[in-house]
């Protein structure tokens, strides 16, 4: 990872209009957790027998919308949903519609499993959801039931179906890809997604899941990439319009695109713009952060819209370089992917 120098000793976050860090990165994107709860239990991701927080600590919409606008005001204009599995929430479409009217908000997608979707994707896309990433690690049911714990690979299926008739801005399908696991689906979830127009995207395996990382299981971005040119013929790069955009993609020979995530093995630190809020309204600067700020605490019992600017402020200035995945002093954050939000 390139180091990067901090700009100034300062303690405190500098006035100004930009949610900036003391190495310079300006922040515009945020997840945001609309739930920790799930009803898959993938391996990578959460523990079968995973507690979850009380429904009476969890934001509200309204909650949601007051501090949505005010990460917006502040300089955010990218936002995802994310959870847990965001389409848990009952009230998806109606915040779905109060987020996409926020004035500065320019791009507004979320990450499902898919397993609701299909019941929901038209509604999402008139709500104004633009953008849509639906997590699929397998086209093989038995896989699905090893690796989520759960069946219903039938309705992820649906689920993207309905999506593309729904007609999003773009969707993109996100596989994890472990070693003898789903290693044999690298190439026919390329096939499916390039059959159908979108773009598969190949995520790293982080050390994040509740149970230790076993970095042998991964499969590498450079692995996944020999795979695929192997099958498809040479993957033609494509340049990066947008720095801070955790994937490479490249051109498959003969139509469509893929894109990988190495955050292990080549971290985008450096470029990172983006917060993340879990659904319980901690702020972390960084999804391996073991620090976090408590926002909830600055809207009830009232709203302290001053004092809650400033403590995004002050996080955002507190972050940290980078990950530090790979060094041996890395420590790893006590939540676990379901209850940050990916
Ligand atoms: N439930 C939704 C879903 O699965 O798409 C949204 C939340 S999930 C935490 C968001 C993304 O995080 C998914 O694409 C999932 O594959 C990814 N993810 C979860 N645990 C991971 C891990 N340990 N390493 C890499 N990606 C992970
Ligand atoms: Fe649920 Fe998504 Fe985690 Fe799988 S990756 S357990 S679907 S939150």
């Amino acid at each position: 990872m390139i180091p990067l120098p901090s700009l100034t000793s300062l303690h405190t976050a500098p006035m100004g209009t930009d949610l900036i860090d003391s190495y310079g990165r300006i922040h515009t994107s945020c997840r945001i957790s609309l739930t920790d709860k799930c009803n898959l239990r993938c391996q990578y991701c959460m523990d079968e027998n995973a507690t979850f927080v009380n429904q009476s600590q969890i934001l509200t919409s309204q909650e949601l919308g007051v501090l949505a606008r005010i990460l917006v005001e502040s300089g955010i204009t990218k936002i995802r949903l994310t959870g847990g599995e965001p389409l848990l929430r009952k009230d998806i479409v109606e915040l779905t519609r109060d987020l996409s009217s926020l004035k500065g908000l320019t791009d507004l997608a979320l990450t499902t499993n898919g397993l609701l979707l299909s019941d929901l994707a038209s509604d999402l896309r008139t709500a104004g959801l633009d953008r849509l990433n639906i997590s699929l690690d397998t086209l093989d049911p038995t896989q699905f039931k090893t690796l989520s714990r759960r069946n219903g690979l039938q309705y992820v299926l649906a689920g993207i179906d309905s999506a593309i008739n729904a007609k999003f801005g773009s969707i993109k399908l996100n596989a994890v890809i472990l070693k003898n696991i789903n290693d044999d689906q690298v190439v026919p979830l390329a096939t499916y997604a390039i059959e159908r127009g979108l773009e598969m995207r190949y995520i790293e395996s982080m050390p994040i899941g509740a149970q230790d990382w076993d970095k042998s299981a991964m499969v590498s971005a450079d692995q996944i990439h020999s795979i695929l040119e192997a099958k498809l013929g040479p993957l033609e790069p494509e340049p990066r319009t947008d720095e801070a955009s955790p994937a490479e993609t490249w051109k498959v020979k003969n139509g469509g695109r893929i894109g990988i995530i190495a955050s292990v093995t080549k971290p985008f630190c450096s470029q990172c713009n983006r917060l993340r809020l879990t659904a319980d309204g901690y702020l972390r600067a960084c999804l391996f952060s073991t620090d976090e700020t408590d926002l909830k605490g600055f809207l009830r019992p009232n709203l302290d819209q001053i004092s809650l600017i400033q403590a995004i402020r002050q996080t955002v200035w507190n972050k940290g370089p980078g990950h530090g995945i790979t060094s041996n002093s890395f420590v790893k954050p006590t939540r676990t992917m379901h209850s940050i939000g990916g």
